[in-house]
């Protein structure tokens, strides 16, 4: 608490006060005009933010207030394992409307937890009022050579943490008013930012790297875009989360999970230092004609048309 700067009186000061009393040791530095933050010799500073909004991202009926806090914040950190980057800050700004009040600390409970298990701190932030909830995560990290979308060559192998569908299944039963089985409903509400496995791939060769939000095929376009190639995904062997069917799987968005272009990989090895599959679902190729990704399945392409997205309220 002695890292701290002393706070002002005022409605506003008093609930940044308990909420960085409630942080503890996980918040350094809050209160001066912005963050100090040192990035090691040698290592480029990563950023990135993310916004999650109630009604666009989630309702309130679905997840508790620290799922909320969990899952926002775990989406912010997700964006620094895909691309290498080890976390050294988080900022959050959140606007708390009235009807929400009570629930900061338990949101601040979840944005800690999310915060501590990527081993990092909360050095700054923003509390405001609004109509609708809001959690705005700014996530800083740093890497000596970052992954990015733009490095996958042909020859490579694809790879994927974790297995797929989960939220997917999660969110086709809230949407039908049904209770998720528990395992579906805890890859939705509390999945998790595979930063030591991006860390552990890097190390390893891994030369791309993306983060599955918006679905494995969608996101495998990014990947194959940016970096001027073919993938070849076989949805066979895309790794299934329970009874999920290969075209859910492949198309499940908020996953978190990582896609990978790189060299052989251990997998036994992988599994075994993470608890986590780690499983080779295709390759890289030359771009012939455009880049792109082509899908398939019982050896024969097929065409894939689903997506994700953000439900519409
Ligand atoms: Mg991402």
């Amino acid at each position: 608490v002695s890292s701290h700067q002393p706070l002002g009186p005022g409605r506003e000061f008093d609930a940044v006060r308990a909420l960085v009393l409630q942080w503890g040791s996980r918040a350094t530095g809050i209160g001066d005009d912005a963050a100090l933050v040192d990035v090691p010799d040698g290592e480029r500073l990563v950023v990135s933010t993310d916004t999650s909004v109630e009604f666009v991202h989630f309702r309130r009926e679905w997840l508790s207030a620290a799922e909320i806090g969990w899952r926002a914040t775990t989406a912010a950190l997700s964006d620094l394992a895909a691309m290498g980057a080890r976390p050294l800050a988080v900022l959050t700004a959140l606007v708390v409307p009235d009807g929400w009040r009570g629930e900061l600390g338990a949101i601040g409970d979840g944005i800690a937890a999310a915060v501590e298990a990527a081993s990092t701190h909360i050095v700054g932030g923003d509390l405001s009022t609004g109509s609708e909830l809001s959690l705005c995560v700014t996530v800083l990290g740093s890497s000596k050579s970052p992954l990015t979308r733009g490095g996958a060559r042909p020859g490579e192998s694809l790879w994927v943490t974790g297995a797929l569908g989960g939220p997917a299944t999660a969110l086709r039963s809230l949407l039908d008013g049904t209770t998720p089985a528990a395992a579906a409903r805890g890859r939705f509400a509390h999945p998790s930012a595979r930063v030591r496995e991006a860390l552990w791939l890097a190390a390893r060769g891994a030369t791309a790297a993306i983060d599955i939000s918006d679905g494995l095929i969608a996101d495998a376009r990014h990947m194959a875009a940016a970096s001027g190639v073919a993938l070849a995904v076989s949805l066979d062997n895309v790794p299934r989360f329970g009874e999920c069917n290969p075209a859910d799987a492949a198309s499940s968005g908020e996953e978190y999970e990582l896609l990978i272009a790189g060299p052989g990989m251990d997998c036994v090895a992988f599994t075994r230092e993470f608890g986590l599959a780690l499983t080779r679902i295709g390759e890289v190729g030359p771009a012939e004609g455009a880049p792109g990704v082509i899908v398939t399945s019982g050896g024969a392409r097929v065409e894939f048309t689903g997506g994700y997205d953000h439900f519409s309220a």
